[in-house]
C-alpha cells in the first residue's frame, strides 16, 4: 500500500469512540503506516451537541494526550495533532479562538448539523422528508464551510446520504458546484472510508462515492484517504480498495499535513 497515513481518528473524549490512544498507534504500526493523526470532534459553545464531543475544558488534555503519544512513538510513527471542527453558522468566533490556541497540524471541517442550534442533523435517520431539500441545504453548508477560511480538509463530502436515500441526478449540479468551490478555495478533500462500515447506507461506499472521487481527481483537488476510526480496528478500512480506484482514476499523489502546511507525496 502506498498510502502512508490515516488522519481521521477519534478518542474516547468524544463519548462514542474507544481508546486508548496508544492502541491506535500500535494498530497503525501493525498495518505499516508511517503517520497517524488524531482529529477528535471539536467542542461547541453552550453545550450544543455535547453528547458526541469533548467539552471545551477538555481541549488542553486532548492536546496534551496527543502530544504525549507523539513523544512516545517518536522515530517509529509520526503522530499529528488534528481536530474535526464542526462548521455551524454563528460559531465562527468560538472556532477561531480554538484554532489559535493550539499547534494544530491540520483541521478537518465537517457539517454535522444544518441549523445554528445543532438540532437538525445532516443525516436524519431513515429520513422521510424532502430529501432533495436536505441535500441542497447540506451542500450549501459545505460551500460556506469551504469559504470560512478555517479548515484544511473537507470531511465526508456527502455524508448526508446516511439519511438512507442516496443522492441522484437531481444533486449532480450541486455536487459539481461544491467540488469546484473546494478547488477554488484551495482545500483538500478526504476520501472517508467509514461508509464501508455504515449499515445505514443503501450502498456501502466511501464519502464521497467513487464517481464523485473521480470528479475530484479530474478537478485536481488534493486528496487524502481517511478511515474516520472510532476504534483502533477501524484504521485503514478498505484503503487498498480505494487506493486501486484512485490509481484507475489517474490520481498520482496524495497529501499529508504538518503545522497546517500541505505536503504532497506520490501514490
Ligand atoms: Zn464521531
Ligand atoms: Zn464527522
Amino acid at each position: 500500500m502506498s498510502i502512508i497515513g490515516d488522519y481521521h481518528m477519534h478518542t474516547p473524549r468524544c463519548k462514542h469512540a474507544d481508546g486508548p490512544l496508544e492502541a491506535y498507534a500500535e494498530q497503525a504500526i501493525h498495518l505499516g503506516l508511517r503517520e497517524i493523526g488524531f482529529s477528535d470532534h471539536s467542542p461547541l459553545p453552550n453545550g450544543m451537541g455535547a453528547n458526541v464531543r469533548m467539552d471545551e475544558d477538555e481541549l488542553d488534555d486532548y492536546v496534551a494526550d496527543v502530544l504525549k503519544v507523539r513523544e512516545a512513538y517518536w522515530g517509529d510513527l509520526a503522530v499529528r495533532l488534528g481536530i474535526e471542527l464542526d462548521f455551524v453558522e454563528g460559531v465562527e468566533e468560538f472556532n477561531a479562538k480554538l484554532l489559535a490556541a493550539y499547534p494544530w497540524d491540520y483541521v478537518i471541517g465537517s457539517v454535522h448539523y444544518l441549523d445554528p442550534d445543532c438540532c437538525f442533523p445532516s443525516w436524519p435517520r431513515k429520513y422521510t422528508g424532502d430529501v432533495h431539500a436536505l441535500y441542497a441545504k447540506y451542500f450549501e453548508q459545505i460551500r460556506k464551510m469551504a469559504r470560512s477560511g478555517q479548515i484544511d480538509i473537507v470531511a465526508h463530502f456527502d455524508v448526508a446520504k446516511r439519511c438512507g436515500t442516496p443522492h441522484g441526478p437531481a444533486e449532480a449540479d450541486d455536487i459539481t458546484a461544491t467540488l469546484q468551490e473546494i478547488a477554488r478555495c484551495g482545500l483538500t478533500m478526504e476520501v472517508n472510508t467509514s461508509g464501508y462500515r455504515h449499515s445505514d447506507l443503501l450502498h456501502r461506499e466511501p464519502y464521497p462515492g467513487l464517481p464523485t472521487v473521480k470528479q475530484a481527481v479530474e478537478l485536481n483537488i488534493p486528496l487524502m484517504v481517511n478511515s474516520d476510526a472510532h476504534t483502533p480496528t477501524h484504521l485503514c478500512t478498505q484503503f487498498a480498495v480505494v487506493e486501486a480506484q484512485l490509481r484507475s482514476f489517474g490520481c498520482r499523489s496524495l497529501v499529508r499535513f504538518e503545522g497546517r502546511r500541505r505536503i504532497t507525496y506520490p501514490l
